[in-house]
């Protein structure tokens, strides 16, 4: 199946009308490419290996089949689908999404990880689910317990395996496999297929069709002159920061991608209640509306278009200056499509990509296939701001200066002249015309950059994994102090996965971990170690509350901190 095909509505894929009503009110208006490979060929009973990174629409790409296999009113206590993840805050989300897929079929999902009490998931377990999401060690847990069976598995998922991989999960992964019917489908997605995927691909997955977002090679050269950047922020800061860009990047006209309706109608209400004057366009609207908008546009009443991919196909719009993407692209092909849209007859334009630190893996993914460098920047700061406000008044003074007819306002000057200097009086009418612009008044907050670590100190390979106390730790990173060892029953694994799931860092860019019986060393960059002290505050690591802190400069940690709190 070709991704880049003509488009394709999820009902064409073959999904039953309850998921497609499901889609529809979420406001999906078509599947993304990976959804597109994917869906039919999961659909047909095959074992799919998926190479797509966070961003792409994986999730639906696996759950949307899963949920179609669910009988009606389904009422055995066992699952019917398990999906690993490797961190809690995945089980969490790919919960949330399989739960309102799936909401016109009633269907029980259960996320189940490390650091939440046990008896609770029992309890859960007990009343009956159809679909278990589940952290690996917690999965093997419960299976071990009796209190999670796989006799009726019918699919299972491997989530972002490389990462699982890579937090040390590999052999909780083969057990679980080996324990699960051999009559199964076997669906497996991975950002990246390196050899340690590629075996447990070989060992567990029949015949697999293989889909990606990657193959969708161009030649360099073929996107046009665009300035390309992108700016790591938390969901929650997205407005925030769009904000902020679009005060410091003044665009002449501005086109910003959501990727549903229901993004669009928010962003644009969110936007206009901030002060700018925004008009939203989606795959809802007919033709009148979309005429309406277009006009505001070009009669300058707006200056900025929210749309959906597809109310965006076929625009176009002389004025632009600048593209936002809200959120990845789903995959490099929507964005290079996305971008064309400025940068024309020579123009140069500017494209702006904002993306959740777990969207990052998908930035670089469009980089390698775009052979386009995307420059990861940091947020303007509210000085930023300041001074960026104060140029476009000394602009505006300037363009005055130049060109307007500034007579009738001599009396004013030479009156005042008698009392003050020259100079005071100018800086008092400069504040009285930057105050004038609505410049001055705004509040500002600083809005927190979560760019990581690895983009921070410019690209370097993570450090290895090594023994390392006593010694310096490598250049860019800091050591934590963790009050639980060996003899709490910790793990690389436990570490990395609690400081994953908490803190904005990906489980490559964490460094040397020693774990003796008392205490743990981790290696993190210098730049989140706040974050992740704070992050991990209350935090439970094999159920236990663990002390987390800088190591003390001496290398050693303080004689107080050794014992293990209980
Ligand atoms: P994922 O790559 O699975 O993490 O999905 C990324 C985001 O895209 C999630 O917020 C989904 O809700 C959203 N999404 C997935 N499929 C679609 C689609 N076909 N149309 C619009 N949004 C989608």
């Amino acid at each position: 199946m070709n991704p880049s095909a003509e488009a394709v509505s999820f009902a064409e894929l073959g999904l039953r009308a309850e998921l497609v009503a499901a889609l529809a009110a979420l406001g999906y208006e078509e599947p993304t490419p990976i959804q597109r490979e994917a869906i039919p060929r999961l659909l047909e009973g095959r074992d799919v290996l998926g190479q797509a990174a966070t961003g792409t629409g994986k999730t639906a790409a696996f759950a949307l089949p899963l949920l179609q296999r669910l009988p009606e009113g389904r009422s055995a206590t066992t699952p019917l689908g398990v999906v690993l993840v490797p961190t809690r805050e995945l089980a969490v989300q790919v919960s949330e999404a399989v739960h309102k897929y799936g909401r016109n079929l009633g269907v029980r999902v259960l996320p189940v990880y490390g650091g939440q009490p046990v008896p609770r998931q029992v309890r859960a377990l007990e009343r009956g689910v159809d679909v278990v999401v589940a952290t690996p060690g917690r999965a093997l847990d419960h299976l071990g317990r009796g209190t999670l069976r796989f006799d009726d598995i019918e699919v299972v998922v491997l989530d972002e395996a490389d990462e699982m991989l890579d937090m040390g999960f590999a052999e909780d992964i083969e057990t679980i496999l080996d324990a699960l019917p051999g009559e199964r489908q076997t669906v497996l997605f991975s950002a990246t297929l390196a050899p340690r995927v590629d075996k447990i691909v070989r060992r567990h997955l029949r015949d697999p069709v293989r889909v990606t977002t990657d193959n969708e090679r161009r030649e360099p050269g073929e996107a046009p002159a665009v300035r390309q950047q992108a700016y790591i922020v938390s969901r929650a800061n997205k407005p925030a920061a769009l904000g902020r860009l679009l005060d410091v990047e003044a665009p002449n006209a501005a086109l910003v991608f959501c990727r549903t309706r229901d993004e669009v109608d928010q962003l644009t209400e969110s936007l206009n209640g901030r002060g700018y004057r925004g008009e939203a366009l989606h795959g809802g609207m007919n033709q009148e509306q979309r005429d309406r908008v277009m006009g505001r546009l070009r009669s300058g009443t707006a200056d900025l278009i929210v749309a959906t991919d597809v109310a965006a196909r076929g625009l176009d719009i002389k004025q632009l200056t600048h593209v936002v993407n809200y959120d990845v692209p789903a995959s490099p092909d929507t964005y290079v499509h996305r971008i064309g849209r400025v940068g024309r007859a020579g123009r140069e334009g500017v494209a702006i990509t904002l993306a959740e630190p777990r969207e990052h893996r998908m930035l670089k993914t469009i980089e390698r296939v775009t052979k386009h460098k995307i420059a990861i920047e940091q947020i303007p700061t509210v000085a930023d701001l300041r001074a960026r406000r104060l140029e476009l008044t000394r602009a505006g003074l300037e363009e005055s200066l130049l060109g307007d007819d500034l007579d009738g306002f001599r009396v004013v000057v030479e009156s005042l002249s008698d009392q003050f200097d020259l100079m005071s009086i100018a800086l008092a009418a400069v504040k009285l015309a930057h105050e004038a612009s609505g410049a001055a008044s705004a509040e500002e907050e600083e809005i927190p950059d979560l760019a990581p670590a690895d983009e921070r100190y410019g690209g370097g390979a993570r450090p290895p994994r090594a023994q390392g106390r006593g010694r310096a730790p490598s250049a860019g990173m800091t050591r934590l102090f963790v009050g639980l060892g060996r003899s709490a029953g910790v793990r690389p694994q436990d570490l990395v996965g609690a400081i994953t799931g908490e803190a904005p860092v990906r489980g490559r860019e964490i460094g040397a971990i020693e774990i003796t019986d008392r205490f743990s060393l981790v290696e993190v960059p210098e730049a989140v170690a706040d974050q992740i002290v704070a992050a991990l505050r209350g935090v439970t690591i094999k159920g236990r509350r663990a002390t987390v802190r800088r190591e003390r400069s001496d290398g050693a940690p303080s004689p107080r901190a050794h014992r293990a709190p209980r």
